[in-house]
């Protein structure tokens, strides 16, 4: 089977950001399209950044059991569908989820092969900073994903790798050394 590569962290840590810079350097790698019950943000398109699921539909097809992961997020369901990765591993390709920390350890659980990589803020603050910053998020959404930031930050000892993102271009080249070496 191919390699699955799990990308976790806080909210606003800019996970997004170095995976589409991981992506356009290793393209070999794919991102796996996560479901999600939450609106879709301007620009948003189903199916490329999101499957957008009502919770009816969602509900419908954790019943079917067509998750790898899924879970409850500020008040949102999110998860990955089976399909997502089976397509892609079957042919061989290596896959990138990047998925909250309920999901990171369901992962580890299931797929214990797959390469975890848990990325941190340079502090605290700068969590915030980036989530009012990036104006995509109503305040309340903002604190209830900052108190998952929390409980999210003190997993870090769970993972073998985590990489500080305070430089955005050494981030990328650290993530993209464990990755590299991982598939070699
Ligand atoms: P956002 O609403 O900002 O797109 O995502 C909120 C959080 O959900 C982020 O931490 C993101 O990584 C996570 N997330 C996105 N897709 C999935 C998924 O398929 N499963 C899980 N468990 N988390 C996801």
């Amino acid at each position: 089977m191919a390699k699955v590569f799990v990308i976790t962290g806080p909210s606003g840590v800019g996970k997004g950001t170095l995976i589409r810079m991981l992506l356009d350097r290793l393209p070999q790698l794919e991102l796996s399209v996560s479901a999600t019950t939450r609106a879709p943000r301007p620009g948003e398109r189903d199916g490329v950044h999101y499957h957008f699921l009502t919770r009816e539909q969602f509900a419908q097809r954790v019943a079917l059991d067509d998750f790898v992961e899924h879970a409850e997020y500020a008040g949102n369901r999110y998860g990955t569908l089976k399909s997502e990765l089976e397509r892609r591993t079957a042919e061989g390709v290596p896959v990138m989820l990047e998925i909250e920390l309920q999901g990171a350890r369901q992962v580890r659980e299931k797929l214990p092969d797959a390469v975890a990589v848990f990325i941190a803020p340079p502090s605290p603050d700068a969590l915030r900073t980036r989530l009012v910053g990036r104006g995509t998020d109503s305040s309340e959404e903002v604190s209830a994903r900052l108190a998952s930031a929390e409980q999210e930050l003190a997993a870090q000892p769970e993972f073998a790798h985590v990489v500080v993102n305070d430089r955005l271009d050494d981030a990328v080249e650290e993530l993209a050394g464990i990755v590299e070496a991982a598939l070699s």
